[in-house]
C-alpha cells in the first residue's frame, strides 16, 4: 500500500462538479482510497492559450497498491470518462488528474515522472498540498 498525492484541476464545465465527480471515481478505483481532500482553491492560469478561464484546484491524499503506471492509466481513463478531449499545452480542460507523490518514489520516464515536474513551480499546486500533507 502506498500513499500518494494527487493535483485535480479543472476551467471548464461545471468546475467544481467535475473535481468531485472525479475525487469519487478515484475513490471507487480498485484498491484505493481517499484519505484526505483540501479545499478548492481558485486561481488564474498560468501558461497555455491566452483568455482561457480560471482554474479550480485541489488536491487529495491517497492509499492505493496500484502501481505508479497502473495509477497513471486509471486517472487518464477517469479524464477521459469526464470528458477530456486533448487540446494546446497547458490549455482548458474538464478536468486534469496528475501524480504529485508517490510514496518515496523518485522516477523521470517518458510517460511518468514522480514527483511532478512542476510540483513545486505554481502556488495552485503546492498550497492545497499542504492541506493534506
Ligand atoms: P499537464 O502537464 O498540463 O498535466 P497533461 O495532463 O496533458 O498535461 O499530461 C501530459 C502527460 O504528462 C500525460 O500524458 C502523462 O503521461 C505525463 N505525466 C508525466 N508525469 C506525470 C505525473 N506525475 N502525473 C500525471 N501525468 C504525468
Ligand atoms: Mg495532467
Amino acid at each position: 500500500m502506498a500513499i500518494c498525492y494527487l493535483g485535480v484541476g479543472s476551467n471548464l464545465g461545471n468546475r467544481r462538479k467535475n473535481i468531485k465527480l472525479a475525487v469519487k471515481k478515484i475513490n471507487g478505483l480498485k484498491s484505493t482510497a481517499v484519505l484526505k481532500e483540501s479545499r478548492i482553491i481558485e486561481s488564474a492560469p498560468v501558461g497555455g492559450p491566452a483568455g482561457q478561464p480560471d482554474f479550480l484546484n485541489a488536491a487529495l491524499k491517497i492509499e492505493t497498491k496500484l502501481s505508479p503506471i497502473n495509477l497513471l492509466k486509471e486517472l487518464k481513463e477517469i479524464e477521459n470518462d469526464l470528458g477530456r478531449v486533448k487540446s494546446a499545452r497547458f490549455g482548458p480542460r474538464i478536468i486534469d488528474l496528475d501524480i504529485l507523490l508517490y510514496g518515496d518514489r523518485v522516477m523521470a520516464g517518458k510517460k511518468l515522472t514522480i514527483p511532478h515536474l512542476r510540483l513545486f513551480l505554481r502556488d495552485f499546486v503546492t498550497l492545497p498540498l499542504l492541506e493534506v500533507l
